[in-house]
């Protein structure tokens, strides 16, 4: 039986007043190849994956799938605490796929060439950076942590000038949506309050259904934002994800992870680290993801008082009790998890002693974050490792033992709490880094693939796993991220 591709396009976004958008269609490439597919994805998107593997063309922006509109959107965004206009400079939209369960997904490529936004950018992408955009937000989606998704990676046949020559490629993207706090700070700078209450309705009715009959369902919004937020980077901290670069235009409404330019994990726990090269002041250092979160959702909060009542003095304390919420619903996401992880069902009010105590002592001991972690899971203790031998750790393992023991779960239970929520492995910055070299260098992709393989499952704590847990020799201290490239 042959089956068509199964497109299943809508273009809903397009319903939206025209300042939010361009029409514009990718640049053709010259020479597309699909270097890879998610297979499981494309499954879930209800796409025939046979059909897609002869497709590179719509994978590279030289051809459209069935019922696509394409449009750049339009967005501002604080970067590094700078306002500015920017917008999809090297993406575009090509339609929201309907997924057999229903779900609507935005399918984005990035780096298809230029578009009313690209300012001086050449509208394209290297092959390197679209690969750890592949391999990261994968390993972010095998973590249980929402993010976009990567659906396929193309390259041009052409070459980007950065530094030096890079092959060009293209990443498909899949997210709930890309709208940003960036894309409500554009509306209220630069469209009338009808388009922006028009951006407020449309992001209700696609993310927040339940909240539209709301006495102030735009109140609502914010409130909804918080949580989605709050939750996100909790989860990140969990794990030691560093997004790098949380400006307002890369915080997206949904509560998905996005834009995955010099994202990197931690390996030794320390609140000041820092990888992305022009992060100079550690603005988004691992310790301030949480605040930048609620610097963030400020920006957002300004931009749709005038939403939240027409006087915005008015909205003012209104918004102004959601933000302070959201530090106290952050911390319970943050402890929550973190008991999880220390395998305590029930919270009691001095588990935070018991938790600052373990941090204090990963972090004056150097210890790797996720290896720790794991080590407590296992109940196996490696003697080389310093936190380990200290006097100091063996009482707290102690302390933790006996709060262990004022619960009924068997030790059984407990572990099975700690696998779900202590990943054995995380994207080691040399495992990415040797992953992408081998591709980009020698066209293998079988260390990216195995790469994959082994973060599908973070959890699963498979023997080949273990040689992915090895730590980097100077836990990564000199090792670099960069933006935009
Ligand atoms: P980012 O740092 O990826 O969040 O990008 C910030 C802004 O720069 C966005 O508006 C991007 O679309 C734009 N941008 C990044 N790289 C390029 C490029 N090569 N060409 C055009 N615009 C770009
Ligand atoms: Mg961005």
């Amino acid at each position: 039986m042959t089956k068509h591709n199964e497109w299943n396009l809508d273009n809903s976004y397009q319903r939206l007043p025209g300042i939010f958008y361009s029409r514009v269609s990718p640049v053709a490439v010259k020479a597309p190849i699909l270097i890879k597919l998610n297979e499981s994805l494309a499954k879930e998107l209800g796409l025939d994956i046979e059909e897609l593997k002869k497709e590179p063309d719509i994978f590279a922006g030289n051809q459209l799938p069935e019922g696509s509109v394409p449009i750049a959107q339009a967005y501002a965004g604080h970067q590094f605490a700078n306002f500015t206009m920017l917008g999809d400079g090297r993406a575009v939209l090509l339609g929201e796929q309907i997924t057999p369960e229903g779900r609507r997904v935005d399918i984005q490529l990035k780096g298809s060439g230029r578009t009313p936004y690209s300012r001086g950018g050449d509208g394209r992408a290297a092959l390197g950076p679209m690969l750890r955009e592949y391999i990261m937000s994968e390993a972010m989606h095998g973590l249980n942590i929402p993010t976009n998704r990567s659906l396929a990676v193309a390259t041009t046949g052409e070459s980007v000038q950065r530094e030096i020559d890079f092959p060009g490629a293209i990443v498909t993207r899949v997210a709930s949506s890309h709208i940003r706090v960036g894309t409500f700070q554009f509306a209220r700078q630069w469209g009338t309050v009808d388009d922006l209450r028009a951006l407020a309705d449309y992001t209700i009715d696609r993310h927040f259904p339940d909240i539209k009959e709301d006495d102030n369902p735009y109140l609502s919004l914010l409130k909804e934002v918080s949580k989605r937020q709050a939750a996100l980077i909790a989860k990140w901290q969990l794990v030691g994800f560093i997004h790098g670069v949380m400006n307002t235009d890369n915080m997206a409404i949904s509560g998905e992870t996005i834009d995955y330019g010099p994202c990197a994990f931690m390996n030794s726990y320390d609140k000041s680290t820092v990888f992305s090269s022009i992060d100079v002041q550690g603005r988004y250092a691992y310790g301030n993801q949480p605040d930048i979160g609620g610097w963030n959702l400020a920006r957002f909060a300004e931009s749709i008082l005038i939403l939240i009542n027409e006087d915005e003095q008015k909205a003012l304390p209104l918004a102004k009790e959601v933000i302070e919420e959201y530090v106290q619903l952050y911390d319970q996401n943050y402890l929550n998890g973190i008991r999880k992880k220390l395998g305590i069902v029930k919270e009691k009010e001095d588990d935070t002693v018991l938790i600052r105590r373990l941090l204090d002592l990963m972090e004056q001991h150097k210890a790797d974050f996720t290896n720790t972690f794991r080590a407590l899971t296992l109940d196996q203790f490696d003697d080389n490792i310093r936190l380990f031998q200290s006097k100091a750790f063996k009482e707290w393992y102690q302390q933790w033992q006996d709060r262990l023991d004022e619960q009924n779960e068997s030790k059984e239970q407990v572990q099975q709490l700690m696998r779900t929520h202590n990943p054995s492995i995380i994207p080691r910055n040399h495992r990415v880094e040797e992953a992408i070299e081998a591709a980009v260098s020698e066209a293998d992709y079988q260390v990216m693939d195995q790469l994959l393989s082994v973060l599908s499952n973070p959890y699963a704590y498979t023997a080949d796993q273990e040689p992915y847990t090895i730590e980097p020799p100077d836990s990564d201290d000199n090792y670099q991220t960069f933006c935009g490239t």
